[in-house]
């Protein structure tokens, strides 16, 4: 039985990849006012803030995926007895670490293996990743299922269905969930308006401040497709039954709908270290240094989604609908076709018709086996890659 008033269970052995980021910046420093302490950090390149971390939370182990980031950081904390690796086998083996919480923010599909690794050495994972569970959905939930580890939502639409669903009735009594969606900067805008937009414009999200790569997944509504999947698998709910609302103020995190059509909302400012939290803490809830809502300030406003213009999600629909390895195949497509834009080699629309593309490319029949996604991952990033040398711009 969980004693709620016992919120000494609240400061937890904390492991977290891609501390680095925006997420992970954030769930450190929520992890430091809850009392947690930091078992394991990971993340790319970025050694000099690695370093700062390092010397500030005490992990006994460090990885920098970037073979020379690791070089680096071993110099820099040289005086330290922390253990450094690199690599793959790095960020598994930091996944591992005996610790009672792993969350996982690295971006990008490159944090399957980890959340798989951190299961199977039995540990619970807060999921921000989202594109694991987009690539590796099945594999995800059987993996859990199997090693009887919990995954809790961390991003900010699952983790407010995830708090509507507490308590419900285990009867399937759900029939609908309702992702919200902020319609990101380019809300209103046409296909043509959209063919000249600029990187800079899209990595302007008017309510959010996140990394690049979600920041424009935000811009093509690309996110909204990865998240609907991600809630498939999640809540174990049929794509059909899934929504998309545009909201604009990201205030209604998400809703859900029950069979007697009443309909439950999670609402807060929008602040990630309220979901961050939540993962860390639940089922207790504790206070936190987020501002309290006033309703009063805002009018709060709602559309459907625009899917003509903003294809990526109806691409996102059919992947889930096809099943296998459809997902892996428009995540690994969105992957290399936003690295590109932001490089500044393509255009904003381009990374949609990439992103479609990829559902007409040879994969292998799916067996649903860790191996075959990643194969469909390098297959169709080489194939995404030629495709878009091939853009006249
Ligand atoms: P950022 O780009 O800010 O941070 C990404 C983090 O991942 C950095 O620490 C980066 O390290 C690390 N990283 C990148 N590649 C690797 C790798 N190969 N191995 C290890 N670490 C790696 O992204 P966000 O924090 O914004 O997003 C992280 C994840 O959370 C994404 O999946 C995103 O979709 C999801 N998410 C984010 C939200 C947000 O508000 N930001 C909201 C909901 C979900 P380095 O700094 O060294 O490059
Ligand atoms: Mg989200």
């Amino acid at each position: 039985m969980t004693n709620y008033n016992d919120l000494s269970s609240v400061k937890k052995r904390i492991t977290i990849l891609g501390s680095t980021g925006s997420i992970g910046r954030q769930s450190l420093n929520v992890a430091k006012r809850l009392g947690c302490t930091v078992t394991a950090l990971a993340a790319h390149s970025n050694s000099k803030l690695m370093e700062q971390q390092i010397r500030q939370y005490k992990p006994s182990m460090a990885v920098m995926f970037d073979k020379k980031a690791a070089d680096d950081l071993k110099v820099r904390v040289g005086d330290l007895s922390v253990k450094i690796m690199s690599d793959m086998d790095g960020l598994c083996e930091a996944a591992a670490v005996d610790t009672d919480l792993v969350l996982n923010s690295v971006v990008g599909m490159v944090g399957l293996c980890p959340t798989i690794a951190a299961m199977e050495a039995g540990h619970h994972v807060a999921l921000a990743n989202k594109e694991s569970l987009v690539a590796g959905g099945e594999v995800v939930m059987k993996t859990a299922a199997r090693c009887g580890v919990n995954i809790l939502p961390v991003d900010s639409e699952h983790s407010a269905i995830f708090q509507c669903i507490q308590g419900a009735p285990p009867n399937r009594a759900v029939k609908r969930l309702i992702l919200t969606a902020s319609g990101g900067p380019f809300f209103g805008k046409t296909i043509e308006e959209l063919k000249a937009v600029t990187t800079t414009e899209a990595l302007s999200h008017p309510n959010w401040r996140m990394g690049a790569k979600i920041t424009i997944d935000s811009a093509t509504m690309m996110n909204k497709g990865l998240e609907l999947i991600e809630a498939h698998w999640l809540f174990n709910i049929d794509s059909e039954n899934i929504d998309i609302l545009i909201h604009r103020e990201s205030i209604v995190h998400s809703l859900v709908e029950y069979k007697d059509n009443s309909v439950i909302a999670q609402l807060g400012v929008p602040d990630m270290r309220i979901p961050i939290q939540y993962a860390i803490t639940w089922p207790l809830r504790v206070n936190t240094e987020v501002k309290e809502l006033d309703l009063t300030k805002y009018s709060l406003s709602f559309y459907p989604p625009d899917y003509k213009t903003f294809v990526c999600i109806d691409a996102c629909k059919t992947a889930i609908k096809r099943g296998g390895l459809s997902p892996a195949a428009v995540n690994a497509a969105n992957e290399v076709a936003v690295s590109l834009f932001l490089d500044r080699k393509i255009g904003f629309t381009d990374i949609g018709q990439l992103v479609i593309q990829s559902l007409e490319y040879e994969i292998p029949v799916a067996n649903g086996s860790l191996e075959q996604i990643l194969q469909t991952d390098k297959i169709v990033r080489e194939k995404t890659l030629s495709s878009a040398k091939k853009i006249k711009r």
